[in-house]
């Protein structure tokens, strides 16, 4: 028990946070449907009250996700998006943060038409430039907010830079990890406050659960979410804590099979006369390559590419693959294709959308587990039917 903290990550995936069931010496954490608890006696309790406030399955699942990222405390959320407005709760009418340009869709909705109509004030700039960060802020500014890589485009933030700015301007950084996951990426460690997760995707892994998730190491920061995350009530059930517990263990190998798959697919891509451009950081063509390299030690598994022949070319690849679903969502075991102008990002407005290069062309690509081959098989043919068609 005593070297649990120095364990490596993917002895943590498995075991952190974890302990046999005391009454039965289940060896998983059990799934515990239950609202409320016994207590002794008024307020003698063993730690658990109700449910909103704490369960043993979400517990288990908070301190292994909280563990992999090496955050001194993690909580559970209901979805990404439930974290996130979690997160804003934080902040009070007037206030102002600064995010990256092209956020998540659903995360750019809640921030645009949700949380603007409570007179929360965003600025969007491209925060793969770190001197835009200073020029955007102003009094009021409270928070960065970044994903890194982004989404679609894979624009990389130097995470370390910004750290710096905002430690210097009393500001704090909240960064996505949902893209690269713990095992190629932690935030904290290059000086964020607050690390956020979409565990829907790689963490849970089999796309059978949504699910969020908040690190921190800050303490004051952390009673102030947890505050929160019971006040407001945005809480997973058992059942989802469970999955996103068991999808977690592994984590560290799915992550692996990810990264080389997707780097076969962008070279595979990239020399591909169908193909007109491809955007991966593994890529030495991506502009932010070395970035890459320096504070991640995966590249992950999206790959979005530019077919030729526009919305036609694209229409045709997406209705014509087999390994890759044409499906929203990411991270999963198995091959996804996204057309985010039609799907994801829809939520963006068209001319934003066209300035930031979400063009009609565009497909992401949820690189899946499946052997390689098969994968590669796939894009061949799905790009001869484009070609075809759009001759
Ligand atoms: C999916 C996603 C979210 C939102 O998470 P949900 O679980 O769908 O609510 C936030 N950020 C990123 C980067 C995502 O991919």
């Amino acid at each position: 028990m005593s070297n649990r903290a120095n364990w490596h990550q993917d002895t943590r995936a498995i075991h952190a946070g974890q302990s046999p069931d005391p009454t039965t010496g289940a060896i998983m954490t059990p799934v515990y449907l239950t609202s409320t608890y016994v207590q002794k006696s008024p307020g003698e309790h063993t730690g658990y009250e109700y449910s909103r406030t704490g369960n043993p399955t979400r517990t288990a699942m908070e301190g292994c996700l909280a563990s992999l990222e090496g955050a001194d405390h993690g909580l559970g959320f209901a979805s990404g998006c439930a974290a996130a407005s979690t997160v804003m709760h934080l902040f009070k009418a007037g206030d102002h943060l600064v995010c990256g340009d092209d956020l998540y869709g659903g995360t750019f909705r809640l921030f645009d038409a949700v949380w603007a109509r409570h007179d929360m004030a965003y600025s969007f700039v491209d925060l793969s430039d770190g001197q835009k960060l200073r020029e955007a802020v102003q009094e009021n500014t409270r928070a960065v907010w970044v994903e890194s890589p982004s989404n679609p485009l894979l624009k990389l933030a130097d995470i370390r830079g910004l750290a710096q700015v905002c430690r210097e301007l009393g500001l704090l950084l909240i960064v996505d990890n949902t893209f690269m996951s713990p095992c190629f990426q932690k935030p904290l460690e290059l000086g964020a406050d607050i690390v956020l997760h979409s565990t829907t995707k790689y963490i849970g892994g089999h796309s059978d659960v949504v699910g969020g998730f908040l690190g921190t190491s800050d303490d004051t920061l952390h009673e102030q979410l947890r505050y929160l995350q019971n006040a407001v009530g945005s809480i997973p059930g058992p059942l989802d804590c469970f999955l996103t517990l068991r999808g977690m263990k592994t984590l560290p190998i799915r992550m692996e099979r990810h990264d080389t798959n997707a780097m076969a697919v962008a070279r595979f891509l990239e020399g591909h006369a169908g193909v007109e451009r491809v955007l991966y950081p593994g890529l030495e063509s991506h502009p932010q390559h070395a970035l890459a390299q320096e504070q991640a030690s995966g590249f992950g598994g999206i790959v979005t590419f530019i077919i030729r022949g526009g919305l036609p070319g694209a229409r045709a690849f997406m209705e014509n693959t087999e390994v890759f679903a044409c499906a929203e969502s990411l991270g999963g075991v198995e091959s996804l294709a996204d057309h985010p102008a039609i799907m994801t990002h829809a939520a963006i407005p068209v001319a934003q959308r066209e300035k930031l290069g979400i063009v009609d062309g565009l497909i992401r690509l949820s690189v899946g587990i499946e052997h390689v081959d098969d994968l590669l098989a796939d894009l061949e043919s799905a790009l001869e039917t484009a070609r075809a068609a759009t001759a």
